[in-house]
């Protein structure tokens, strides 16, 4: 127990403190690099629609009371990006919330009810696609810890691009397996497919590959979704394969009644 074990000591907890310090100062680093980079391609994407619309309502001005057709396409173009603004700003919210720290309070949650709601608001989304429901009958009694409203919005933002990559007459299935200790929801379509190299960003923000691009999404969906998946501390994965369609799962642990008993003591 001499001077030196003690320098030692300190020498070692200093050291220690400035590698914390280090790392933290990395991460903040990253982060506002990360929030810069985001602003810049928020107000990048809002002044795209923005343009358009100011074009479109000089074409209006100059020439609508001449040419009814082109005051129409017009028109139908201002509504359309103005829509399209609405969206941007809405998945940005959720996003921006996601990034001040908002946390999801998970309750216990019964699954079949859930997947009904989901069923009917996903039918408006399938036009001519066609649209399966599979849900095994154990589902009936299973309860999962999950934000109903969030989780909802995950499965419909995965049903959501599974009617947007696939064509007229293909077909789009969300599978939801409760046998096990564990839910699973499956959105599978026979649609274009993603390659290996796009599927390594289709997670970041305003990733959209190029023939996505006339689709017309944000590209802020599965960043959303990842982050309501993460809050329910699980994680969405993928299969894929080009030309023949995809598969996008995501497990929540099943609640069995004896933990839903211990929760209420
Ligand atoms: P958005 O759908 O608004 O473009 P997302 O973040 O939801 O943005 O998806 C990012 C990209 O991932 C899409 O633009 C598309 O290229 C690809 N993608 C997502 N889901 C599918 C799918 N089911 N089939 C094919 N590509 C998909």
């Amino acid at each position: 127990q001499g001077p030196n074990d003690e320098l030692g000591r300190l020498v070692a907890t200093l050291n220690d403190m400035l590698d914390s310090l280090e790392s933290a100062y990395r991460e903040l680093a990253e982060s506002h690099a990360a929030q810069k980079r985001f602003v810049a391609d928020v107000s990048h994407e809002l002044r795209t629609p923005l343009t358009t619309i100011r074009g479109n309502i000089a074409l209006i001005r100059k020439m609508g009371d001449a040419e009814p057709q082109i005051r129409e396409e017009a028109l139908a173009d201002i509504a359309s990006e103005a829509e399209r603004m609405s969206r941007l700003v809405s998945d940005m919210l959720v996003l921006a919330r996601a990034d001040a720290g908002l946390t999801l309070q998970l309750q216990p949650t019964a699954v079949q009810p859930l997947i009904e709601q989901i069923k009917r608001q996903a039918k408006l989304l399938a036009k001519d696609i066609n649209f399966q429901v599979h849900m095994e009958t154990a589902c009936e009694k299973t309860l999962i810890m999950a934000d109903p409203d969030y989780l909802r919005q995950l499965i419909l933002i995965l049903l959501d691009n599974a009617f947007k990559f696939t064509a007229a007459n293909g077909t789009v299935e969300l599978a939801v397996k409760c046998g096990g200790d564990q839910v699973e929801v499956a959105v599978k379509d026979t649609g274009m497919g993603i390659s290996p190299a796009e599927l390594e960003h289709i997670f970041e923000r305003f990733y959209r590959s190029d023939k996505s691009r006339p689709v017309g999404g944000t590209g802020l969906g599965l960043s959303i979704a990842r982050w309501i998946a993460a809050q329910h501390k699980s994680q969405i994965t993928v299969e894929s394969t080009v030309g023949q369609g995809s598969v996008f799962k995501v497990t929540l642990p099943v609640i069995n009644e004896n933990t839903l008993h211990l929760d209420h003591d």
